[in-house]
């Protein structure tokens, strides 16, 4: 979702707002326009219908989604998300973020994305499995070990990626390496649920300690508490963060002197959400991002930092857990205001790291303990902090552009050197 005003007037799309950032950067590259174009386009683009008989018996037909959008690096990858506002061009957009995001990493993958148009909240268990079942038979062909490797996004968990190899497997025999997000004792990872919302925590520390601040004089705000925000907000409140808000569907929840992160840790296990959370006043969603804060984390849906809210964001530092939650709209006010956003293709990328972590795993029939799965993430992660942190001061341009520079290099470097 973007809101930059276009030609005709129209906010821009997800997918025009990635290669709205994406220009910037091959400005910066001078690279020529031809390139531009390639590198733009999906590669493959699959839509496909997804009938499933509910419960009651009636036919229900879903659409669903696969977007493959640059393989110059290695087989594609990227998480399939369940949500009722998947489109293509929404997957398109995110298809082609996993391509930067794995390339700025530098992890030996193209990127894709896929997903259904669904509520998952409003399926049964056993209606979810159908449908995950149904929509690999229509995609099985094209996915695969060394081709396009799915894993989990929003509404989507390591269950669904166990049911999802399964049925892969019924066309393809033995194949744990298929999906990446498995349950730990079913060829999953350790460390991989954590993965994402710990690289968020890590790279916020890596950014602080760079620039001399400590994390006890940083208040932060958080908005999300799924699998990205309550991760994030345990490892920084472990880090000594002072996390002062923190929310999710049920609406936001503030508390000056700082949120005992354990308590609404244990408090959402027990209640399914922070809905009823006493030991903070209710704030809404929107009010949490514009708090009086050091530091925000948007860790819930894409597009919520827009050209209305922009100005009025406090918040010196943005780190991005969400793909995409700061407009293009948005992305030149804050840079005007001096505020750092450390973006969605190095914050979030956490995930896909120790998804790749679970792959060799896989590939090899070994698997790693929880420390050397936290200690190759932290080694992952700081080497491509440093390589942006380095772009960005030499070029002088916002760490956005930097870590898209990095990236479109290391795949225009890819393409060159299998001649094109
Ligand atoms: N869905 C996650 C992302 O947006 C993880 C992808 C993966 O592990 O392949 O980065």
């Amino acid at each position: 979702m973007n809101d930059t005003l276009i030609k005709d007037e129209r906010p821009m799309t997800a997918s025009e707002a990635v290669a709205w950032y994406f220009d910037r950067a091959a400005d910066q590259l001078e690279l020529d326009p031809s390139k531009r174009e390639m590198l733009k386009m999906p590669k493959r683009e699959m839509t496909v219908e997804v009938p499933v008989e509910m419960d009651d018996g009636s036919l229900q037909t879903l659409v669903g989604f696969r977007v493959q959008h640059n393989n110059a690096r290695g087989p594609m990858k990227g998480g399939l998300r369940y949500h009722w506002e998947v489109d293509l061009d929404e997957v398109r957009a995110l298809a082609s973020l996993m391509t930067w995001k794995t390339a700025v990493v530098n992890i030996p993958y193209g990127g894709a994305k896929g997903g259904i148009c669904v509520d998952p909240r409003k399926l049964t268990r056993k209606e979810l499995q159908r449908v995950t079942r149904k929509f690999i038979d229509q995609i099985h062909e094209i996915i695969g070990p060394d081709k396009d490797i799915p894993a989990p996004d929003m509404g989507t968990n390591s269950e669904v990626m166990a049911w999802m190899r399964n049925q892969f497997e019924k066309y393809h025999g033995f194949s744990p390496a298929c999906i990446t997000g498995k349950p730990v004792e079913d060829y999953g990872a350790l460390g991989r649920e954590e993965a994402t919302g710990r690289g968020v925590g890590i790279l916020a520390f890596k950014l602080l300690n760079r620039l001399g601040r400590r994390p006890q004089d940083i208040r932060v705000a958080i908005q999300g508490f799924g699998n990205v925000g309550s991760h994030a907000a345990k490892y920084m409140h472990e880090s000594e963060f002072q996390i002062v808000a923190i929310s999710d569907v049920s609406g936001g929840y503030y508390r000056a002197d700082g949120i005992n992160i354990p308590d609404a840790l244990r408090y959402v296990i027990e209640n399914k959400s922070l809905e009823g959370y006493k030991e903070a006043d209710k704030i809404s969603n929107e009010e949490l991002l514009e708090l009086d804060v050091e530091m925000l984390i948007p860790a819930a849906l894409g597009g919520c930092i827009t050209r209305n809210n922009a100005e009025r964001i406090k918040a010196q530092f943005i780190i991005e857990g969400a793909n995409g939650p700061v407009t293009a709209g948005a992305d030149p006010i804050l840079e005007a205001k001096g505020t750092i956003v450390l973006p969605d293709i190095l914050a979030n990328a956490g995930g896909v790291t120790v998804s790749y972590f679970e792959w060799v795993q896989n590939r090899q029939y070994y698997s790693w303990d929880l420390n050397r799965v936290r200690q190759q993430l932290d080694s992952v992660l700081s080497k491509a902090f440093e390589d942006v942190w380095q772009e960005s001061t030499e070029r002088k341009v916002s760490f956005r552009t930097a870590a898209f520079m990095i990236a479109i290099r290391r795949v225009v470097r890819a393409t060159e050197l299998a001649g094109i």
